[in-house]
């Protein structure tokens, strides 16, 4: 798979770390001549070097790979190999490690987890589910805490489990911490909702290491973490439009790119609306809902497939994992498009919920100090790990050489004269009593090849959306002889497959996949669950013109082609000539299904720009009120003019009764003296009357409280509360433009630059509104006592 050059750039950069290399493999025998106590002291030592300076992270590298290599001999038994080391040097650097599966990545892991858990500061090891997290943990805290660092599982393995008060902070307290990507990601936007101190339980993100991190990056970035909170004013008008969008006719009314996933009404469309919906210019602000609902309903009829993107279970839509073709159940589509989905295919339309609060996985990452990953199928992302990270990917040559035999594609005309194929071929490897794994996209698929098998008397196990653990425990008794296994793309990531004994002799294990997936990396990781650590074995992929991919992203057949197509099917799977079409139509729906998805992701990573900056500071914004102790020295009245200036200005207090409704609605609701002295013109004298009530309010309020504590809660509070008002709402704003200006891609104007212009604009506004709040908050909050003392604020 590598060309020249960049097995000529991948071997510099393995030189480079080889030198790392030599230097901890010359440390190794008189590391292995220490007494136990010799070695667990070293940690106590790296750690007094740290801190006094005389060291840093990197230059204690060789000395603290060594060490973990030979505690990890005596604890666990095994001996980190050097290829491991190889691979755990490049993570210490915040690259990208490809390491085969079964090479061996848990332990490589350890290595850079020790080593930046000294500087007391955090270790993460991310992966994609809960599962791993746990067996990996479990396996590899002996390790840590015969080394004196502690470990810890992020999470509590029970199903809806309530936390206890600081029991979070407690479980993210550790030198090292096992978690997933979903986790971490909820409990990062959980943090910063927090409104006090006290309930925040995260530390500052500071080095992690994600497994599987193509999968984790790549494949799951399009679908961000959301914490959803009030439903949305729901529109009436997905009905109506979607009779409208009914009569409308392609390439006359709108166009489709459906591949972009763009559709957009031409001129002539445009017109049909404004005649439909008896409007005179749909564009105009007052229809802003309108066109939002036509542009959804367009999107839901002509870019979503029934079957492919989504179908109705229990009269509700579920959507389909392009991917893995899972059943993404409890999902929904944002902004309305669920929405309008649901209404074009005539079933129930369920509420849309705003949303609260949100990240990307690629933002949260991009909170820690410095990250790192791992992956058998890192290569293939590279150029996106480089333009979005800037992280180089560093092959790691396997342990001994792979010796998988990864055989040509097998070609056939439809899928029905395929699944025959494939299903005779099963048959005949398992005559063999070689073990089978049959890997299909879908569950129905796998589900079909399942009963077939059993038709035909051959025993097997299938895998199809199982609890991990269980999953995990089929997947590994696959390598056993006779085994048959089919099961779908994601099933058992994470476990490789130990072959048994007499496996060896007949093969290995045999990897049959009925249809390529959408992205080539999937492939290769398919592919590789046979051939771990140099074991023999094979892998083929069956292809058709019925496949998946084709239907999907091509657009290409075989009509026209009157030489193939007068052939018999029989004869035609042996023309060459036939072969080289379905192959090159296939791996050209592939290319175009990546760089589609690439394009996309590069679309959403611009997309998040703006928020994440948005986000960046109101976090920012929110620590620095939690962690300040008291707030003598903060500067109310300059908080105050600003307000009052900028309102002087834009909400026209020009007359005494703006002013003294102006007075009621932000500062106080008894206000009784007269404006009638103060010149209204003069916009010093006015914002110095403001002040004045201002002050007298806040201090009539704050004699309410004695204490200085809850003193300063009244003041944190009265800020927080105005910071995550202004702020969520302007989450959900932003998810909204994002929807709206995407469907108003129409190739002219540049959207990405009109998202921003106008998220910032927004910000701006947003950032006004949270200073005007905040005086509210100030001056209009009623504070009462309850029973047991404690104070309720009642926010106005
Ligand atoms: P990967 O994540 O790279 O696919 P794993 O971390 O799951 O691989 O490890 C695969 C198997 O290899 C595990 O059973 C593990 O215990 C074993 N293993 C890893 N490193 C060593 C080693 N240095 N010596 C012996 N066994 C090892
Ligand atoms: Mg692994």
């Amino acid at each position: 798979m590598n060309s020249g050059i960049n097995t000529i750039i991948n071997n510099m950069r393995l030189r480079r770390v080889s030198k790392s290399l030599k230097q901890i493999n010359s440390l190794s025998k008189e590391y292995a001549n220490y007494t136990d106590e010799q070695l667990k002291a070293k940690t106590l030592q790296f750690k007094e070097r740290l801190q006094s300076s005389k060291t840093t992270l990197d230059k204690l590298l060789p000395e603290a790979y060594a060490t973990v290599r030979e505690a990890s001999k005596r604890v666990l038994g095994m001996y980190p190999k050097d290829v491991q080391v190889l691979g755990a040097i490049v993570m210490h650097q915040g690259n990208i490690a490809e390491m085969q599966t079964g090479e061996g990545k848990t332990l490589t892991a350890t290595m850079p987890l020790y080593l930046n858990g000294l500087a007391g500061k955090g270790a993460y090891l991310i992966t994609t589910n809960e599962y791993l997290a746990k067996r990996d943990y479990q396996e590899m805290k002996p390790l840590y805490e015969w080394l004196g660092l502690s470990a810890s599982l992020g999470f509590v393995d029970i199903p809806n489990y309530e936390y206890e008060e600081n029991e979070k902070y407690h479980l993210y307290h550790h030198d090292i911490v096992y978690t997933t990507n979903g986790r971490l990601g909820f409990d990062y936007l959980i943090d910063n909702l927090a409104d006090d101190i006290q309930a925040k339980f995260l530390p500052d993100l500071n080095f992690a290491i994600i497994d599987e991190v193509d999968s984790i990056i790549l494949d799951a970035a399009q679908t961000p973490l959301v914490i959803s909170g009030a439903p949305r004013v729901q529109s009436n008008l997905f009905h109506i439009v979607k009779s409208f969008v009914e009569t409308l006719e392609e390439d006359v009314h709108f166009q489709v790119k459906f591949n972009k996933k763009e559709v957009w009404l031409t001129e002539e469309g445009i017109e049909a609306a404004n005649h439909y919906f008896k409007v005179n210019n749909m564009y105009e602000n007052q229809h802003f809902d309108l066109v939002r609902i036509i542009n959804l309903s367009l999107r839901a009829k002509y870019l979503f497939k029934y079957n492919l993107d989504y179908f109705i279970f229990d009269g509700e839509i579920v959507l389909i994992d392009r991917i893995t073709g899972r059943m993404l159940q409890g999902t929904k589509l944002q902004s309305g498009l669920h929405q309008a989905i649901e209404a074009i295919e005539d079933v129930e339309i369920s509420r849309d919920m705003s949303v609260m609060a949100t990240i990307t996985f690629q933002n949260l990452f991009k909170q820690f100090n410095q990250f790192s990953g791992m992956t058998g199928t890192g290569k293939l992302g590279e150029k996106e790990f480089f333009d979005l990270y800037s992280k180089i990917v560093v092959e790691i040559p396997t342990n001994s050489p792979i010796k998988r035999d990864d055989r040509p594609d097998r070609v056939f005309a439809n899928g029905n004269i395929k699944n025959e194929a494939i299903l005779k071929s099963v048959v005949d490897i398992h005559r063999t009593q070689q073990p089978v794994l049959l890997i299909t996209r879908t569950a129905e698929a796998a589900e079909y090849f399942s009963q077939q098998l059993f038709k035909k008397d051959i025993p097997n196990n299938l895998l199809i959306a199982q609890n991990v653990a269980k999953e995990a425990q089929m997947i590994a008794e696959a390598g056993q002889l006779s085994a048959v296994t089919v099961a779908t793309s994601m099933a058992g990531r994470g476990t490789d497959i130990k072959l048994a004994k007499d496996v060896f002799e007949i093969g290995g294990l045999a990897v049959i996949i009925n249809e390529h997936m959408e992205n080539s990396r999937v492939d290769r990781q398919l592919r590789g669950r046979s051939g771990r650590q140099g074991d023999p074995g094979y892998s083929q992929i069956f292809v058709s013109l019925d496949d998946y991919l084709v239907k999907r992203w091509s657009n290409s057949n075989l009509v026209g082609n009157e030489k193939l197509l007068s052939l018999e099917s029989s004869k035609l799977e042996n023309s060459t000539l036939f072969q080289r079409r379905v192959k090159s139509i296939v791996n050209k729906a592939q290319r175009v299904s990546e760089e589609t998805a690439m394009v996309n992701r590069e679309m959403a990573n611009e997309f998040e720009k703006s928020i994440s900056i948005q986000r960046e500071k109101i976090y920012d914004l929110r620590d620095q009120i939690l962690e300040r102790e008291h707030f003598e020295d903060f500067n109310f009245e300059q908080l105050a003019r600003d307000v009052f200036a900028n309102d002087i200005k834009y909400k026209k207090l020009i007359n005494e009764e703006a002013l003294i409704n102006y007075i009621y609605k932000n500062l106080s609701f008894v206000f009784n003296e007269t404006v009638s002295n103060i010149d209204i013109k003069n916009r010093e004298e006015v914002i110095q009357f403001l002040i004045k009530q201002f002050k007298q309010q806040l201090n009539h309020n704050l004699k309410e409280v004695s204490d200085p504590y809850l003193k300063r809660r009244f003041l944190q509070k009265s800020f927080i509360k105005a910071i995550d008002s202004e702020w969520i709402e302007q989450v959900d704003n932003l998810q909204q433009l994002k929807a709206s200006v995407n469907n108003r891609q129409n190739g002219q104007r540049n959207i990405i630059y009109e998202y921003h212009k106008v998220a910032l604009e927004t910000y701006e506004l947003m950032a006004k509104d949270i200073k005007r709040k905040i005086i509210r908050n100030l001056c209009l909050s009623i504070l009462t006592f309850d029973k047991s003392d404690d104070m309720v604020i009642h926010f106005p």
